[in-house]
């Protein structure tokens, strides 16, 4: 039942949650890490109670024409169990459906992926170093289990970095893209990421040409997006 779904909230229309795609976004409450960067802090909590699918379900239902698809985000949207539903529902109106995710939830995701016509899986660091952005021990390792599911699936899919200096610098940003390549990664984009104060921006020219020409050869699609 897609009534069960925690909806935090929703965007009707954008055109950079889902590239070369128009599409409404979703965003589910519930989140089991806890990003220093997040911007989102508000939906980590998973206590919302379920509900939002019926006056929503409306009011999509009049934007079937315009739109390309849904994305459903969060927080992290695997952790509430009613994804799959509310994908399904999603499909049923004629949607196609796009995922957001941070690969905390490997099982969850290889069950929604007959309900998913794209995924962005975020990358925050290397697999070992997770903990430093999540706060939460070896939570890298079901992000390596969430990309190889995605590898294998033959889903499109696209994998997203949000940098800052303060926890990345470019030898391991280059490390990452090298193994991401490695792996079977073809789609790879990085995010410059704004920070609320006391953390310093990220100065203008990082990082540095050599190394986005560098990463840009590893992959298929590449890009430096603005923050
Ligand atoms: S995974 Fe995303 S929603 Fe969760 S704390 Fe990190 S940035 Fe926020």
């Amino acid at each position: 039942m897609p009534e069960r779904a925690r909806i935090a909230g929703w965007e009707p229309c954008s055109s950079c949650d889902w590239p070369g795609r128009l599409a409404a976004v979703l965003f589910l409450a519930g989140c089991p890490w806890r990003c220093a960067y997040c911007h989102n802090a508000h939906l980590q909590s998973a206590s919302q109670p379920p509900g939002g699918w019926l006056a929503l379900a409306e009011r999509l239902a009049a934007r079937t024409a315009f739109l390309d698809g849904v994305v459903v985000s969060g927080g992290e949207p695997l952790a509430d169990p009613a994804l799959p539903e509310l994908l399904q529902a999603l499909r049923e109106m004629g949607f196609a459906t796009g995922l957001h995710t941070g690969g905390a939830y490997p099982d969850r995701l290889q069950r929604a992926l007959p309900w998913l016509d794209w995924v962005g899986l975020d990358i925050k660091t290397a697999f070992d170093d997770y903990h430093t952005v999540t706060g939460v021990p070896r939570s890298g390792e079901p992000v390596r289990r969430s990309l190889d599911i995605l590898l294998t699936s033959g889903i499109e899919f696209e994998c997203r970095t949000t940098l800052h200096p303060a926890w990345h610098d470019e030898t391991a940003l280059a490390a990452l893209a090298a193994e991401l390549a490695a792996l079977g990664v073809k789609h790879y984009h990085w995010q410059t990421a704004r920070l609320p104060k006391p953390w310093p921006a990220a100065p203008a020219d990082w990082p540095g040409s050599l190394l986005l020409q560098q990463a840009e050869r590893l992959f298929e699609a590449f890009s430096l997006r603005a923050a």
